[in-house]
């Protein structure tokens, strides 16, 4: 499989040169340059594979220059640290069927995509003899579950900066009690976006880049879309097996459009209807909303909400989504993406009837959270995360009668105890993986959010 860049500057590259690239030399997004077909037989021969082994078909028919053994023991490896056996179990209540993302190590769903890429990077660089500094920057949960996929790797360091006393308790520990040589927490006197202003000018310096082979983790790298989209077939064979139903909707919470862009890969790959709609749930922060319900794509502020990793305008995978909409054509897609950098707007109300009929969006308030967590949590005693309760209360006004939903669980309730206590009065049962971090040790460099005394630090540390 050739990958591609949406800006057509960048084509026929490996798979490996796209994950090791992350984000295009021309400033697009990486996409393979077609997307396999699954026949319904093959589909059907599926039913009884594990999680890995699903992984695996999947995976290998995007990866052509990995053997399969070393494919298969990568995937292997990423999913024995989940603490569930089936990985992404399923539970049902009520009319939907809620698909638990969150049993990796650090509670979230960007688990599934982070532990792979660690173990990917890891042979990647064993077999290239290259070593990697991974630099990011975080608002809370992309931050411990990318230190937790390289976490001792020997060619990798990795460097997270994130708000200092900005990010919750929970979440600043998750971080900052992995001590392993190769991690470097620094909390920065400033905000999120003060942070990762200064990785995007050192990323954008490209000597500094290459002397240290900058590397980024964010959802641009196609590796991370690739593993997500396993989940999503595998929820089809687990809640198709059950109910005799051929055709099902997905709710996703959505911030950066990773997420649901891997359904939307998905949605092409499976037999034609298998995935009817795709719903797409955003908090306050409703650009995604409002594109898909009037076609246009245009900035507002960035709001607080309490799913903080929702909190996000700019879409960094809405390049992609672009591209297809355009029908795979890079001077048009370059054309809008350049508008919206010096316009912060977009006119696609010209492609309205495609885009409903890929997605269906709605945004949640924040009451609308606070209450569906407690709705939810007094009708069947389960308590959903306010990530997943946005996608709960999307899903309960997209639902239609006789199709099936899936909602995806993208957080375990356990890393936002506060809000889950304050929509309903009680905490959610702690998580063995949490127990003790309060009082662990923990090392984290406070910084001023200086670009400055930041390169210098990474100079320091950086493996060379
Ligand atoms: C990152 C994140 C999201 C949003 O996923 P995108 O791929 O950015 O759309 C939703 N919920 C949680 C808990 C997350 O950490």
């Amino acid at each position: 499989m050739q990958y591609l860049s949406t800006r057509g500057g960048v084509s026929s590259l490996s798979f490996t040169q796209a994950v090791m690239m992350g984000l295009a030399e021309d400033g697009g997004l990486l996409l393979p340059r077609t997307i396999p077909r699954i026949g319904s037989e093959t589909l059907v021969s599926w039913k009884e594979l594990s999680y890995p082994d699903l992984a695996f078909e999947i995976m290998s028919r995007f990866i052509d220059d990995i053997p399969s053994s070393s494919l298969k023991d990568i995937i292997n490896r990423s999913y024995a640290t989940f603490s569930n056996e089936e990985i992404t179990p399923i539970v049902h209540y009520g009319d939907f069927h809620i698909l638990e993302l969150f049993h990796g190590p650090t509670l979230a769903f960007k688990d599934i995509a982070l532990q792979f890429l660690g173990n990917l990077f890891e042979y990647l660089l064993e077999k290239n003899d290259l070593k990697l500094n991974i630099l990011g920057a975080t608002s809370g949960d992309t931050g411990s579950a990318a230190i937790y996929g390289v976490r001792g790797k020997e060619r990798i360091n990795i460097f997270i900066l994130h708000p200092h006393q900005r990010v919750s308790r929970v979440q600043e520990k998750q971080m900052t009690t992995v001590t392993d040589s190769n991690v470097f927490n620094i909390a920065i006197r400033g905000s999120f976006d003060d942070g990762q202003a200064i990785v995007k000018s050192l990323f954008g310096d490209v000597e500094f880049k290459n002397q240290y082979n900058l590397g980024a983790i964010n959802s641009i790298n196609w590796a991370r879309i690739l593993a997500q989209v396993v989940y999503y077939v595998h929820s089809c064979l687990h809640v198709i097996t059950h109910e005799k139903d051929s055709s099902l909707d997905f709710t996703i919470p959505t911030g950066n459009f990773g997420d649901i862009f891997a359904g939307f890969i998905a949605k092409k790959m499976l037999p034609a209807g298998t995935v009817r709609q795709l719903t797409l749930a955003t908090n306050s922060n409703d650009i995604l909303c409002r594109f898909v319900n009037s076609g246009n794509y245009s900035l507002g502020d960035v709001k607080i909400t309490s799913s903080p990793s929702m909190d996000i305008q700019a879409a960094s995978n809405f390049e992609r989504y672009l591209y297809y909409l355009m029908d795979q054509n890079s001077t048009k897609t370059v054309e809008l993406m350049e508008e919206f950098s010096s316009n912060g707007t977009i006119d696609l109300t010209d492609y309205q009837e495609q885009i409903r009929r890929d997605f269906a969006a709605t945004s949640i308030s924040e009451d609308e959270v606070s209450n569906t967590i407690l709705n939810f949590y007094k009708e069947y005693g389960y308590i959903l995360d306010p990530h997943t309760a946005v996608g709960i209360k999307a899903a309960e006004k997209f639902k239609t009668a006789g199709v099936p939903m899936i909602c995806l669980a993208t957080a375990h309730p356990a890393k936002f105890s506060e809000i889950v206590n304050s929509a309903t009065g009680v905490l959610p049962p702690t998580v063995g993986v949490l127990s003790g971090i309060m009082e662990a040790e923990s090392r984290c460099e406070i910084m001023e959010a200086e670009e400055k005394d930041i390169r210098e630090y990474i100079s320091q540390h950086a493996l060379q």
